[in-house]
């Protein structure tokens, strides 16, 4: 080789050498950047009244791209889809009869968490649960039920060995126990590490956007509710629990999207008791609350299932979006009976977000039922999936007459579950009735 063809070689080499290093400083750079501990450029709002973030959060959508990194799921650039499930629940009743079977003497305290073993799997699997918490929480022992709900704090510990992390407040028994009550209820609530909407602590507490990172997908939420019961609001305490008022509900939509909120839930406590279909006025306000720019409206109050529906919304740039309302989730426990009063549902909700859109994929209600049953003279209390439960038939608390009867009710109760209009076409949603 000459000596010109050794130099070329040289150089060749020192290039190709160069080359390596450049990609590897490339391919190993990502670790060095802040946002990727999926702490940094969050929002202002974000990890607010008690939300916690994930470890996959991500923060990057502002961040100066790489050429070749790979943008984070969801997010325009990507070709993997953030995904999540939401788990939402009825009304959370303790009436007095709910209490004597799960009090300790020896400890002084109670455990609620039995309530819950039959469906734990089901809540604790979702990305977010909710709840509507229908009562105040105490520790003084001065317990009771209807009218005025005061029931032992230990509760807030089941809600949250159930699964769940959210409870909302909004709802006519709130104010039960005057302002201390709204007060100790959150502390409570909080103390177990629960996010809570819908009552607040403080002004600032109320101000608080409340957004909740998992998966990379932003849940926002919002929570009201039609009244306190003719129990006043203090005038010097506005801030202290959010009232049903249109115009309101949607600054508080428009202002937590600019918070950062990739889907808005809405915990609405509304409707007439005891009704099986939503009144005209439920329908009317859910779906301008859609219209306004809530994708999920989970509500709450009339004590029995009312069906769910899809609706579509067009947004100010001319695209559709779907809204998905349930009514009325019923009770998830209680000692309410008959009338159908004892089921409730837990909805289940697919959301994926693409290209920085984030939609729910999939509506599945499971359908529950409040066994309860006497045990040592005492009532015990269980929540059971109706589905499964027929399916299997194992169970030993249960009796030829108990599976008969949930086969009737199940039948009824689907009825009015039916297949949402109009969501069949694209194969997104499915309702109870696969077979029509
Ligand atoms: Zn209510």
């Amino acid at each position: 080789m000459s000596r010109r063809g050794l130099a070329f070689l040289w150089l060749t080499m020192s290039l190709a050498g160069l080359a390596l290093i450049l990609a590897l400083a490339v391919w190993l750079g990502p670790a060095d950047r802040p946002e990727a501990d999926g702490t940094a450029n969050r929002p202002p709002g974000e990890e607010t009244n008690g939300a916690v973030g994930d470890s996959t959060g991500t923060g990057q959508a502002d961040a100066p791209q790489e050429p070749d990194t790979v943008p984070p799921p969801g997010l325009p650039g990507s070709e993997t889809p953030a995904e999540g499930l939401l788990a939402a629940v009825g009304d959370i009743m303790m009436h007095m009869p709910q209490l004597p079977a799960y009090y300790d003497p020896d400890t002084n305290r109670y455990d609620f968490s039995p309530f819950f073993t039959e469906v734990k799997a089901l809540i604790a699997e979702a990305d977010w649960a909710m709840a509507n918490l229908e009562t105040t929480l105490s520790a003084d022992g001065d317990y009771s039920g209807y009218p005025r709900f005061s029931s032992p704090h230990e509760l807030a510990a089941a809600l949250k060995d159930a699964g769940f992390d959210i409870v909302t407040t909004a709802n006519n028994h709130a104010l039960d126990r005057g302002v201390p009550g709204v007060m100790r209820t959150l502390e409570f609530l909080r103390a177990q590490g629960l996010v809570t909407r819908g009552t607040y602590r403080s002004p600032e507490e109320a101000a608080e956007p409340t957004i909740i990172e998992r998966n990379a997908i932003r849940l926002g939420l919002l929570a009201y509710t039609y009244g306190t019961n003719g129990i006043p609001v203090p005038k010097d305490m506005p801030w202290l629990i959010d009232l049903i008022d249109e115009e309101r509900i949607a600054r508080d939509i428009a202002a937590l999207r600019e918070a950062g909120a990739d889907y808005i839930a809405i915990a609405l406590h509304f409707g007439t008791e005891y009704q099986t279909e939503p009144s005209k006025e439920q329908k009317r306000l859910a779906r301008r609350l859609i219209a306004a720019g809530a994708d999920l409206i989970a509500g709450s109050h009339p004590h029995v299932i009312q069906p769910y529906e899809i609706v579509e919304a067009t947004d100010a740039d001319g695209s559709v979006r779907q809204g998905v309302i349930l009514y009325s989730m019923g009770n998830f426990i209680s000692n309410q009976r008959g009338d159908t009063k004892e089921y409730g549902v837990l909805y289940r909700i697919r959301l994926r977000k693409e290209e920085g859109v984030t939609r729910a994929t999939d509506v599945e209600p499971v359908i529950t039922w409040v066994h309860r049953y006497k045990a040592e003279g005492r009532n015990h209390y269980r929540i059971l999936p109706v589905e499964r439960v027929l399916e299997e038939r194992n169970d030993p608390l249960l009796t030829g007459a108990d599976y008969e009867r949930l086969a009737n009710d199940l039948g009824a109760i689907r009825k009015r579950l039916p297949v949402p209009d109009g969501t069949q076409g694209n194969g997104t949603f499915r309702g109870t009735e696969h077979e029509g």
